[in-house]
């Protein structure tokens, strides 16, 4: 008998009628033969519902109480699921992510696993049972709820699966698969057969939300075998797989993008040794991560200097940058919260030159001016005008073919 773990998102679960769905589903699984454990998100717009409270009350809500809040929604499907299996007859019990002992560090909102005691939900598949896990929650040592950040019922769900030794995960969502890019972007994305890990792990760190990053980073640790499927209708779906299973030959597996980033940039910094440290060290202090760094080539022993942040921390960085500036004698400081970038994706670029110059060539016949570049061996990145977006995603969609089958696919 196979062990599967399924985890359906917040649309999936989004009213009772879609868990009844939901219910239907585990059943024929259990029926072809599955033990089957269950993660499930919050029903679709509870997490922010929940968080727009905390706002009501703290602007800047964070921390524990914030996790003991947000924890309450995945709770409600939970039991919400397991009665459905029960009314179907089908025994099954439901767990917080405490009372399996997801246990996690102490950085609240954003709590990494630590271990997974599966004592209990193996005694229960043992009985026979149907598990159903919450999402998204775990404890720390002292016992204090945690969350795991923003769509990490994902990730609770692979590490369920890495934990039991679990034959599959299933990711059932909203779409069908992993798409070559957001198919709510662009209509002629095409959904892949496979990806691998490493592809998988690119896209959803430049901003391809599809899979939470922490879940794709422990399923390629751990080699959990690990699919996107529609929770809707039935289909292959995606497989996240290795290098050597994946079959197509693209040299472009997909195109990513992010409008969740601010540019700032410091003019007119002297041009010499220390001055990147002097900028980024204070930035770094005040717990603010750089994307992307571009340093312009001096004139009049003076040079600019541009960096990119997280939305959310951009009046801090501006902030510091002030500070900066004023020690440095610098210029000006400047900044824009208009951006976007732009990724291809896809391991092939490894071997394959002439992927950035097709890029910037499709840019520029569309006047999109590029901003800043970033390249690591299997993806190239350019900073735009947010206005250009939907234009430079389609327009690099086409250049790249990637709506069409690439040659090799089974
Ligand atoms: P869930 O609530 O099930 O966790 P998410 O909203 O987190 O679902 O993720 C599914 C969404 O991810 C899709 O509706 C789609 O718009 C978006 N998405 C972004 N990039 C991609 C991609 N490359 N392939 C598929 N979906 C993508
Ligand atoms: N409910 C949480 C969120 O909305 C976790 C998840 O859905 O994966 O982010
Ligand atoms: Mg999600």
């Amino acid at each position: 008998m196979s062990l599967l773990v399924l985890k359906f998102g917040g649309t999936s679960v989004g009213t009772t009628d879609r868990i009844q769905n939901v219910a239907d589903r585990v059943l024929r699984l259990r029926g072809e033969g599955h033990a089957v454990v269950v993660v499930v998100s919050a029903m679709s717009g509870e997490t922010d519902r929940l968080l727009g409270l905390a706002r009501a009350i703290q602007t800047r809500a964070e921390g524990r109480e914030l996790d003991v809040l947000l924890s309450t929604g995945e709770q409600v499907t939970i039991a919400l699921l397991s009665m459905a299996l029960e009314a179907r007859g089908c025994p099954a019990r439901s767990y917080t992510g405490g009372q399996v002992s997801i246990v996690t560090d102490s950085a609240h909102n954003k709590a990494r696993i630590r271990s997974i005691d599966d004592h209990r939900i193996r005694s229960d598949l043992n009985a026979g049972r149907a598990v159903v896990v919450a999402g998204f929650q775990g404890i720390d040592e002292e016992g204090a709820i945690t969350t795991l950040g923003r769509g990490g019922s994902d990730t609770t769900a692979v590490a369920l699966a890495a934990a039991l030794k679990a034959d599959e995960c299933r990711i059932y969502t909203d779409v069908d698969g992993v798409y070559t890019t957001d198919p709510r972007v662009v209509k002629q994305a095409r959904r892949l057969e496979r990806i691998t890990f490493e592809e998988m792990l690119e896209m959803a760190s430049l901003g391809s939300k599809v899979l939470q990053i922490r879940s794709v980073e422990f399923a390629g640790k751990y080699n959990v075998p690990l699919r996107v499927l529609s929770s809707f209708e039935e289909g292959p779906g995606t497989l996240i797989t290795t290098e050597e299973e994946r079959v197509e030959q693209a040299l472009v597996a997909g195109i990513a993008f992010n409008q969740n980033e601010a540019q700032l940039t410091i003019q007119g910094v002297p041009d010499q040794p220390g001055v990147a440290y002097a900028i980024l060290g204070p930035i770094a202090d005040a717990n603010i991560e750089v994307d992307m760094i571009v340093q312009n080539i001096g004139a009049d022993n003076t040079t600019d200097f541009t960096f990119t942040v997280n939305k959310n921390d951009y009046e801090k960085a501006m902030e510091v940058l002030g500070r900066v500036s004023s020690t440095l004698g610098a210029r000006k400081v400047a900044g824009d919260t208009q951006i976007a970038k732009i990724s291809v994706v896809g391991v092939g670029m490894r071997s394959h030159a002439g992927i950035a110059s097709r890029m910037f060539e499709t840019l520029a016949r569309e006047s999109i001016n590029i901003r800043m570049i970033s390249t690591s061996e299997i993806k190239i990145s350019v900073v735009v005008d947010e206005k250009y977006l939907e234009l430079g995603v389609r327009a690099l969609h086409d250049a790249f073919e990637l709506e069409r089958e690439p040659a090799g696919q089974s």
